[in-house]
């Protein structure tokens, strides 16, 4: 089955879906507000400094020299940095549940439109070469018919001009979700489980991953790894959000 990249052309979006609020079904918004109204705009929580330098993690209080953040502690990430544009809460996990497995595809203009404006200024000027979307397996590709990283990718590479690698990685390994999983499993659950499909033009190079949310950093992390194997130059992620993971869920 072929993923389509296009996002939805507004002209198909106002033929599809009635000019209101997707999320409050109270309010009108169109296309160009993301299908969000101004009220339930109020609820996006934009990340702010001061966070970890490495993983982005948000933290209250001063940081000194040393900090290490409590996730950077026990995972060993090979990315140089992570950095998030809004919280993952309830709001926005919920978004973004219905953008993935609800097809409701018109949200991704609304969750790139998140990421390009904290990445945009972030990432313009900083000669990066590709920005590179986390690969589904594809089974996973089957069963949803789209990768949410890529369409968000889509979004950004077209926004900034960064050329996009859709098939700069492939997702090997048909990973089992890592929702229930510690820090650790999780590093080892995703460790073998992406490879390099499109292998030139990688040494000295500067990525982009792009994927919709960060919990502890695993997964991008494994993605990091392959591209610094192959000699890659500076490997930067940007996910539109940032969760927080709950060690005392388990
Ligand atoms: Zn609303
Ligand atoms: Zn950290």
């Amino acid at each position: 089955m072929k993923e389509s990249l296009t996002l939805w052309g507004n002209a198909a979006a106002h033929f599809i879906f009635p000019e209101v609020c997707q999320v409050c079904s109270e309010r009108r918004a169109g296309p160009d507000e993301g299908y969000l109204c101004a009220d339930c705009w109020q609820n996006v929580r934009f990340v702010e400094e001061p966070f970890c330098q490495k993983c982005g993690l948000r933290f209250e209080g001063e940081i000194n020299q040393a900090f290490e953040c409590s996730n950077c502690k026990e995972i060993s990430l090979k990315f140089d940095q992570a950095r998030s544009a809004v919280h993952a809460d309830e709001f926005l996990r919920e978004i973004i549940h219905r953008f993935k497995y609800d097809r409701a595809r018109f949200f991704g203009n609304f969750l790139g439109g998140l990421l390009l404006r904290k990445a945009g200024p972030e990432l313009a000027g900083g000669g990066w070469d590709e920005i590179v979307p986390v690969p589904l397996h594809s089974r996973k590709l089957r069963e949803r018919e789209f990768n949410q990283a890529v369409q968000i990718s889509g979004y950004l590479s077209e926004s900034t001009g960064i050329p996009l690698g859709r098939n700069r990685l492939a997702r090997v390994v048909a990973t089992q979700t890592q929702t229930r999983l510690t820090r650790k499993q999780r590093t080892e659950n995703v460790k073998s489980a992406f490879s390099l499909k499109r292998e030139g033009d990688v040494e000295g190079r500067s990525f982009v991953l792009v994927d919709d949310v960060l919990t502890t950093g695993a997964t991008t992390s494994a993605c990091a790894q392959v591209l610094k194997k192959a000699r890659a130059g500076r490997v930067c992620v940007w996910t539109v959000a940032r969760a927080t993971f709950s060690p005392q869920l388990f």
